[in-house]
């Protein structure tokens, strides 16, 4: 007789998940407030957020936050097409495109749902995606619904690009970010914008990690080149320099037009609760304003002394400018020690593995915020440095 597999084994599957150390587990935290977080008792310093410039828990978030339930309450109650889009939605909007310097610019619950939306609402069989190969999972998502054809490009790499831009057919759509979300380095956006404009294909930068902290008034890495113009889709969350959640596409109106009639996780999902709008659109101002200037430069200067902490040990980190900074350790289990290793010493720095990242390439993902102090910086050099050294 012959032996069936049970095509619903799952424990199998987990299990395979362990032995690759590849498991990953949702470990609640008590208490998250700027730097520090709690559970069980413990406090850890914080360093995996990417709320670079620590707004989340700023007092000035609480109270807009709290202005805005107080004045809108809850949920909104329905899609923003059937009657979700309240006034202080429409504003928000209307600050985001005028920040980003487009016409227009249309948000969504997440930025995972901006992706989502675009770029299949934008493109679709006998057009062509050509990604760089580090770009985000909800891009690479977003390019397969759509049914393009999709072309991958070796990370940053402009010859293979322009190859690829040669031979595409249809409507192309360059896509890339502006900060690698887990490499921490800048895409050459300038020569990019050029190509693209070369070959007549549109350009989508996800500058996810960028805006807040980068730029004047922390537009991005487009603006702080020159080359935002160049830009035909400008994508962003609100859930990383934010301190809040959301995310947008910032282009023509033509574009937003559509996004409004085709993106589906734009229609088909309930406007986000309106006191979000509201208190976007105040920690918007704060972004741009001088408070905004003076957390940039904290980000910054703090990304620098690890920069310089981490080279001091041996690990060179990308040029920058960014708040990211990988320790790249290799296999996953190397990873996980010294994540554990950490967590022991006090510092909450989980590791980055498969699938997030290739396999063999396992890291730490060191992220800083304005809100951290030399010294939990230096401490964490030094814990680093006893961790990483070769033992005995
Ligand atoms: C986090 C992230 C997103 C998704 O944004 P959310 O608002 O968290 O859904 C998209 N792109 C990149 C590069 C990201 O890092």
């Amino acid at each position: 007789m012959q032996e069936r597999t049970d095509p619903w084994d799952i424990t199998a599957q987990l299990d395979e998940l362990r032995t690759q150390g590849l498991w990953r587990e949702l470990r609640p935290l008590d208490e998250l407030n700027g730097v520090t977080v709690r559970a069980d008792g413990r406090e850890w310093i914080n360093f995996s957020s990417n709320d670079y410039l620590g707004l989340a828990h700023s007092i000035e978030m609480k109270q807009t936050l709290a202005e805005g339930i107080v004045k809108y309450g809850g949920g909104s109650g329905a899609s923003r097409l059937v009657c979700g889009t309240h006034r202080a939605h429409a504003e928000l909007e209307e600050a985001l495109a005028d920040f980003k310097g487009t016409a227009a610019a249309l948000t969504f619950s997440s930025g995972f749902a901006v992706a989502l939306g675009t770029i299949p609402a934008l493109m679709g069989a006998g057009d062509t995606i050509i990604l760089d190969k580090l770009c985000h999972a909800s891009l690479v998502d977003a390019a397969r619904l759509s049914g393009a054809t999709i072309r991958v490009f070796p990370h940053n790499h402009l010859e293979k690009l322009e190859r690829l831009l040669q031979t595409a057919k249809g409507r192309v759509l360059v896509v890339t970010e502006s900060i690698f979300s887990m490499d921490g380095d800048a895409a050459p956006l300038r020569e990019i914008a050029e190509l693209k404009a070369r070959y007549g294909a549109w350009l989508l930068v996800d500058e996810a990690h960028a805006v807040g902290v980068l730029g004047p008034q922390g537009r991005g890495l487009a603006a702080a080149l020159g080359v935002d113009q160049q830009v035909d889709l400008h994508l962003g969350t609100l859930s990383k320099a934010f301190g809040l959640s959301g995310g947008y596409l910032a282009a023509s109106r033509q574009v937003i037009d559509l996004l409004i009639n085709r993106a589906r996780s734009f229609i088909y999902s309930t406007a986000p609760p309106v006191h979000l709008a509201h208190a976007l659109s105040s920690i918007l101002k704060l972004i741009r304003g001088e408070s905004g200037d003076a957390l940039r430069s904290h980000v910054l200067s703090h990304a620098a002394q690890t920069q310089a902490l981490l080279s001091e040990i041996g690990v060179t980190s990308p040029p920058g400018p960014a708040a990211i900074l990988p320790v790249i350790l290799g296999e996953a289990s190397r990873a996980l020690e010294v994540s554990a290793r950490l967590r022991e010493a006090g510092f909450l720095i989980p590791c980055i593995r498969y699938p997030t990242v290739a396999r063999g390439s396992a890291r730490l993902r060191i992220t800083v915020s304005a809100l951290h102090t030399a010294a939990q910086i230096q401490a964490l050099g030094s814990v680093l440095r006893e961790t990483l050294e070769p033992q005995g």
